[in-house]
């Protein structure tokens, strides 16, 4: 099927067509002060989805201009997380490169009369700058000469001033009906050590400045970016044309990502962290790529979900369901099967020794794959696949009644243990002659297919078992935080084959659930398992 294109390749295909671009470069920006989340991964499949459709180039390009907030530790989260998703930049960038060359723009605007040193607090500055409906007034240093410019920018540099005592502000129009056009600052004075460049700088240049010069430096052709933004294109034009780079790049908006029951911004994230809510940045109930990939979504789904998403002009939230609906596909088609019960009371079975079975890895696979499973005459069962008091329509084990276990015999009950309190302890069956597939009896009716883990050959292990972060509802993200978002089965046992799983593997648990093996599988004894999702949901793609 021939996919529809989007407006941004609406846009380049024109650019191609009219000759105006030969090869087309984008760059994905991201500030080096938190981790990436599901919403970064829809701007990075836009970006690398442009450079792989039109075997282009994309740049990874650090936008490190705000020296306070920055972190190593991010910058290398960032690259982990981009190649996880598969994506291979063409360069690595970073904005405070270009320091140098920034500084030498700004004293070509001084020296074009398009910009001037305000001495205005950042109050003045706000006060002075009207609202929607008025104009805003000039600063009373706006008519300074280009010379008084050129020496106080200096000695901005030099580190004469302190803090906040001056800006460079270009010089637009304070009438402007866009409030961005109206004198913006484009430098302040700030002494904060730079993750890259330590003390060299006590000035630093404004995003908005700073932007579109970084695409223009790199010859970015299409600077995509978020909707936020639209209204200061006019000053991304006005920097980088005014600076020597015409047409430049060219910015392109388009709606960011928005999920419902998740939080998708960094400082909040931050918060979570900080205030110690999550365990870091890669707590698998985090939206953060890190905190996906522990959880154990594949990167593929993730991309899946962004292309299924599509690219809009217009803010929306996406459900979450739909990105868990992507990542149940994914694991459906690729995830081994397994027997694992999480809640064990012992079945005793007469009528059996040991056997052993070949079952199946995955009933969808192309090439179809076997691992042995043991059985004996001992067996865990879920607590609650046996009812002395079942409620109507129950289909599994209860008094009298019959069961299969699944890839094994069907099983009629005999007698069952309580303790003291009145919970089940065990439950004794007879195994039914010949009822394995295959079986003569195999066809007999029984309502129910449970599974089971032999008890003479088993793993202990744990499951993690996570829910969104926030509860439904629109309030502040404060009052929302769900108290449940983690719930721990310390008791759970699995089938001894999954003693060979690896860090990250992933499973169907049958009846229970989609897991992850945590990064530290297997460590000192200890087997856990993060759920990914539940088997079923009742989200509807096609609705
Ligand atoms: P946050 O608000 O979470 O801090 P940000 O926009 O400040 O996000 P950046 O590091 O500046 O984060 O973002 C890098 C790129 O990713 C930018 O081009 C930005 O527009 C894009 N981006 C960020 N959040 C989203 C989102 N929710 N949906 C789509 N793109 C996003
Ligand atoms: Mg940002």
């Amino acid at each position: 099927m021939e996919k529809s294109t989007n407006f941004i390749e609406d846009i380049i295909n024109n650019d191609l067509e009219s000759g105006k671009h030969s090869e087309i470069i984008t760059r994905f920006p991201p500030e080096p002060n938190g981790y990436l989340h599901i919403g970064h991964a829809k701007s990075l499949c836009i970006n690398f989805g442009m450079k792989e459709k039109y075997h282009g180039k994309c740049n990874l390009r650090y936008d490190d201009t705000n020296p306070a907030k920055e972190d190593v530790e991010y910058v290398d989260s960032i690259k982990k997380d981009i190649e996880w998703l598969g994506f291979k930049w063409d360069e690595e960038l970073y904005a405070s490169d270009y320091f140098d060359r920034m500084y030498e723009c700004a004293i070509l605007l001084i020296k074009k009369g398009l910009a001037f040193v305000c001495d205005m607090t950042g109050d003045e500055i706000r006060e002075n700058r009207g609202t929607l409906t008025t104009p805003g007034k000039n600063s009373p240093y706006r008519d300074r000469s280009i010379d008084e410019n050129l020496d106080l920018f200096q000695r901005m540099k030099e580190g004469e001033f302190a803090d906040g005592s001056k800006v460079l502000r270009a010089k637009i129009d304070m009438a402007s009906p866009n409030i961005n056009m109206r004198d913006p600052i484009i430098y302040r004075i700030l002494r904060e050590t730079h993750h890259r460049t330590g003390d060299k700088w006590c000035i630093y240049p404004m995003y908005d400045f700073a932007h579109p010069l970084e695409d223009a430096f790199e010859g970015i052709t299409h600077s995509i970016c978020t909707l936020e933004f639209e209204d200061h294109r006019p000053l991304y034009d006005w920097v980088k044309i005014n600076c020597g780079f015409d047409p430049g790049p060219r910015q392109i908006e388009f709606a960011r990502l928005n999920m419902n029951r998740t939080i998708m911004s960094k400082r909040y994230l931050k918060k979570l962290v900080d205030t110690g809510f999550v365990d870091g940045w890669s707590d698998p109930r985090m939206p953060t790529l890190s905190g996906m990939r522990e959880r154990g979504y594949p990167a593929e789904a993730i991309r899946d979900f962004c292309e299924r998403v599509g690219v809009a002009k217009a803010n929306s939230e996406v459900n979450t369901a739909m990105l868990e609906f992507c990542v149940r596909e994914n694991l459906n088609a690729n995830a081994d099967r397994a027997m694992v019960v999480k809640d064990p009371i012992k079945m005793i079975i007469e009528g059996v020794d040991e056997e052993v079975y070949e079952v199946e890895n995955n009933p969808n696979a192309e090439d179809k794959q076997y691992h042995k499973v043991t059985f004996s005459n001992q067996v865990f069962i879920e607590r609650d696949d046996f009812m002395i008091d079942p409620p109507p329509k129950y289909k599994r084990l209860v008094v009298g009644g019959s069961v299969r276990l699944r890839n094994s015999y069907i099983v009629q009950y005999k007698s069952h243990v309580c303790d003291s309190n009145g919970n089940v302890e065990s439950v004794t069956v007879q195994i039914i002659p010949d009822s394995k597939s295959g079986g003569v009896n195999a066809g007999m009716k029984v309502k129910g297919v449970i599974q089971w883990v032999n008890a003479k050959d088993y793993v202990s292990c744990v499951l993690h078992e996570y829910d969104y972060l926030l509860m439904d509802g629109d309030g502040d993200f404060n009052d929302r935080l769900n108290p449940n978002s983690h719930i721990v089965f310390e008791n759970a046992v699995a089938e001894s084959s999954l003693k060979n799983a690896k860090p990250y593997d992933r499973f169907q648990f049958m009846r229970i659930g989609y897991y992850s093996a945590k990064g530290n599988y297997g460590k000192d004894g200890k087997y856990e398992f993060n759920r990914i999702v539940s088997l079923k949901d009742s989200f509807n793609i096609n609705k």
